[in-house]
């Protein structure tokens, strides 16, 4: 199915269908492609007594030795998946980002998984399920060689929401699928250990070194991600940014590989980002994409591609960078540190080291990730990007929603909204919020009702995502691109327009900041302040 389309509102120059549509597969199809185990549709459970479930396989693994052991994880934006696999396999690690997941990942895992999860547990667990089937089927490896010799790695935590059954949740769906005992671990910010598979420390290398390779890799791809989405929707060669993308992408990847100078070559990517011709006066509808993180970080199915489709229809947007969601968890494990030292224990330390030793590693990560973006975006040519600062996030966001509750986004959801309309950074708020998501259920239908009423100029949606129904996800998006098209359009109609326009309001270089919300009255205010 193709995105429906829609003419009307600020098509000026006219309107240009992006080129990398996503691509859709019918529901027969892809339903026949997949492969179910024996056990499927047998119903010979029926009048049998329940068995407890089990992680541990009932045979014992001989796993393979690291040298033969192979890395999988994925599930981050394209290129971040891209640049993380040059990183780490630049430090010797047999590593390998699987592809992004896509609709036929999500009906392989509502096959395999237990009913009721929410969406983006159905599309990563049936990406992995998927994945290793194809090793298995088109590669020709045998079950018991992939439960060997692969490992996955995944974000984990404690929940309270779906978060902390994941990895019961991919046991479930490996076993069903032929894959019993496939070993699976995660890294959780409060713990900073691992969760899931008891995994030999030889195998998984995990040291600091691996941790800041893997960071500066996530942030270059936040950097050059955001500068695609400021950049795309005013080429005037359609998917000329795009290429240069690539080109950025693969400049970073070799040097990630040769052990190169990441800011030199991010030096290299600005020239070439230099040389693309911007029509940077067409007043767009700037719109903020939010929500439960993967859902409004994936860029594909998960979120019916709603980057590129809102792309298309003419607007502007703004992402949430990973360093968002790294930032958040960071500032949560610091509560809760501050949040222990609080309480009277009796016959406690008077000071307990441990806990100022996690305070410090804390500060020195925000430190080195703050450091190491700015470098890296004064390098590329990304001005004026703010890292949100999470304590007044916290402040604008605690009124509406407690600060203790840390499933999914937390208050995060609605700090965004606030902070859009005070600061006036969007004429639309999106929040993606997934189909079975708990948190972003009570935040996006129920808390952003009494913060929308409170801020009545807010343009705000609410929208699902199920994997399925992407006709009604779409209109429902017009509709509100609708209004916010107009905002934009009448924002910039009110500007006086200078005599003469600089070379450099096209210059992807020049990025003003003021208290207009769209780029091409941005430029006109900054010129006639
Ligand atoms: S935040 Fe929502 S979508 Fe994300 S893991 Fe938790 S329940 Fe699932």
């Amino acid at each position: 199915m193709g995105f429906p389309t829609h003419h009307g509102g600020l098509e000026n120059p006219p309107y240009k269908i992006q080129p990398k549509l996503p691509k859709r597969y019918p529901m027969s199809i892809t339903c026949n492609s997949i492969k179910m185990t024996d056990k499927n549709g047998d119903l010979n459970f029926i009048n049998q007594n329940a068995t407890q479930w089990r992680d541990i396989p009932k045979k014992p693994i001989h796993y393979a030795p690291k040298e033969e052991t192979i890395m999988l994880s994925g599930g981050l934006t394209i290129l971040q998946d891209q640049l993380i696999e040059a990183a780490l396999r630049s430090m010797g690690e047999n590593y390998i980002s699987m592809p992004n997941p896509n609709f036929e990942s999500f009906q392989t895992g509502k096959a395999y998984g237990n009913r009721g999860q929410c969406n983006p547990t159905y599309f990563t667990v049936g990406n992995l399920v998927k994945y290793l089937q194809n090793l298995r089927d088109e590669k020709g490896l045998s079950s018991e060689e992939i439960v060997e010799k692969y490992v996955y790695i995944t974000a984990g935590g404690c929940g309270p929401c779906r978060f902390g059954m994941y990895i019961t949740e991919y046991k479930k769906a490996l076993r069903d699928a032929g894959f019993e005992g496939f070993r699976i671990t995660s890294f959780e910010h409060d713990k900073g250990i691992f969760q899931g598979d008891d995994i030999d420390d030889g195998i998984l290398n995990f040291t600091p070194k691996f941790f800041i390779t893997l960071i500066k890799s996530v942030i270059i791809g936040d950097i050059i991600n955001l500068l695609g989405y400021k950049m795309r929707p005013y080429e005037v060669n359609t998917g000329s940014v795009d290429a240069a993308m690539e080109t950025c992408k693969n400049l970073v990847a070799n040097a990630f590989l040769e052990k190169k100078n990441l800011i030199r070559t991010l030096w290299k990517c600005r020239a070439l980002l230099e040389k693309i011709e911007l029509d940077r006066l067409q007043p767009k509808a700037k719109v903020m994409v939010m929500g439960e993180f993967w859902a409004a970080m994936t860029e594909g199915d998960g979120n019916y591609n709603l980057h590129r489709f809102l792309e298309a229809e003419g607007a502007e947007c703004i992402p949430q960078p990973i360093i968002n969601r790294l930032m958040l968890s960071l500032w949560e494990a610091e509560r809760d540190v501050l949040k222990r030292e609080s309480l009277q224990v009796e016959g406690a330390k008077k000071v307990d080291f441990s806990s100022v030793k996690t305070r410090a590693l804390i500060r020195i990560g925000k430190m080195a990730i703050k450091t190491h973006f700015t470098l890296y975006a004064k390098a590329i040519g990304l001005h004026h990007y703010e890292i949100p600062d999470m304590d007044k996030l916290a402040r604008l966001g605690e009124e509406y929603y407690t600060l203790d509750c840390e499933g999914g986004e937390g208050h995060l959801e609605v700090a965004h909204l606030i902070e859009s309309v005070k600061e006036n950074s969007s004429h639309l708020v999106i929040s993606v919020k997934p189909f079975g998501c708990m948190p972003s259920s009570a935040v996006s239908d129920g808390i952003q009702s009494l913060v929308t009423s409170r801020f009545p100029q807010a343009n705000f949606l609410a929208i699902e995502t199920s994997g399925e129904g992407a006709a009604n996800f779409y209109s429902r998006v017009q509709m509100a691109l609708f209004k916010a098209k107009q905002s934009a359009k009448e924002e910039f109609e009110d500007l006086d327009m200078p005599d003469t326009m600089p070379d450099k309001i096209h210059n992807y270089l020049y990025q003003p900041h003021n208290e207009k919300a769209g780029t091409a009255a941005q430029l006109i205010e900054s010129l006639t302040q």
